[in-house]
């Protein structure tokens, strides 16, 4: 009589604590064990000069295609990365993917630069810029060649942010402010940041034509930036409109699928030879 029951709440045991140990199996495991299979790599966004459609440099976008083939977006494992102290091994495999990837392309053609994004922790640690440093020697690749993105959420978590990112400038690399518009960055603690330029994030791109206060929120930004003397690149460029509303306003580089999506390191290397300046660049920074 008590067999029934017992072999029913027997099997719901059973059941729940298969269930506990999937849920167990976190995100930050997962990440762990990506880390430890090689399943992330690295692809490219080409970043053009919106005038004339050259292209300058790219973006370097972390990808993690689990075994069974789907993706995760990092929008959604960054931050785990970040509060479970993975980040960091996270950034180095990325620095490592970007090298191995384009290294000696980088060495080949000393005006183009790569774009990586860093976390707060990156920002605050040695590591980072050991390994920067260690691998740029190796590849005979200029710090000027080497953008450091950080939003301004990052920048305001980073303790010593502003003498980490100090001593980044000092070593020639560049930096910029990505996502610019969505945090909470004060005008007075920007304009003490050692930074190269901004990147306006895609809301504003999105709202252009829109008549919404974000065109506003636009202007005041670009003003801001030509006060402070910083380059501009727009992010998430899609249609023609945006790109001519931007160019019209004096921003002076975008990125987005009118241009090009992300893509293999091999993919962007014909992708840059392809649209190289016509004329060399002017104002361009040296280490
Ligand atoms: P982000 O740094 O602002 O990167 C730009 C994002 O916009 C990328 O998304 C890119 O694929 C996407 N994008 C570019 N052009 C367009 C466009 O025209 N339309 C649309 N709809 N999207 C566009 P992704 O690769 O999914 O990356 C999302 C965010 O994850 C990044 O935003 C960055 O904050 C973070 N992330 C990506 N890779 C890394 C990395 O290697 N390290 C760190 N710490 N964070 C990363
Ligand atoms: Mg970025
Ligand atoms: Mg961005
Ligand atoms: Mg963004």
């Amino acid at each position: 009589l008590m067999g029934l029951p017992g072999l029913a709440s027997g099997g719901l045991i059973f059941w729940l604590i298969v269930t506990l140990v999937r849920r167990g199996d976190t995100m930050g495991a997962r990440i762990r064990r990506g880390l430890a299979r090689g399943e992330f790599r690295v692809v490219y966004q080409p970043i053009v000069r919106l005038a004339d459609g050259a292209c300058l440099g790219g973006e370097a976008l972390v990808r993690w295609q689990q075994r069974d083939g789907s993706m995760i977006s990092p929008d959604r494992f960054i931050p785990v990365a970040e509060a479970e102290g993975l980040i960091e091994r996270l950034t180095d495999e990325i620095i490592e993917h970007v090298f191995a990837d384009l290294g000696k392309f980088l060495a080949a053609r000393p005006s183009v630069w790569i774009a990586i994004n860093l976390s707060a922790s990156d920002v605050e640690s040695d590591r980072v810029r050991g390994r920067l440093d260690r691998l740029r020697k190796t590849h005979g690749v200029a710090a000027a060649q080497i953008v450091l993105e950080a939003t301004e959420r990052t920048l305001i978590d980073a303790r010593r942010a502003q003498s980490s990112m100090r001593s980044f400038r000092d070593a020639g690399y560049r930096l910029t402010i990505d996502d610019f518009g969505t945090g909470y960055s004060s005008l007075a603690y920007l304009a003490t940041l050692p930074v190269d330029g901004l990147k306006l994030d895609k809301t504003f791109v999105d709202g252009i034509g829109s008549g919404s206060a974000a065109d506003d929120v636009m202007g005041h930004i670009l003003s801001l930036a030509a006060t402070l003397g910083l380059d501009v690149a727009a992010e998430g460029v899609e249609h023609q409109a945006q790109a001519d509303y931007l160019i019209a306003r004096g921003v002076t580089y975008g990125q987005g699928w009118l241009y090009a999506r992300a893509m293999d390191g091999n993919a962007f290397c014909g992708y840059v030879d392809g649209h190289l300046p016509a004329a060399p660049l002017a104002n361009r920074r040296r280490a």
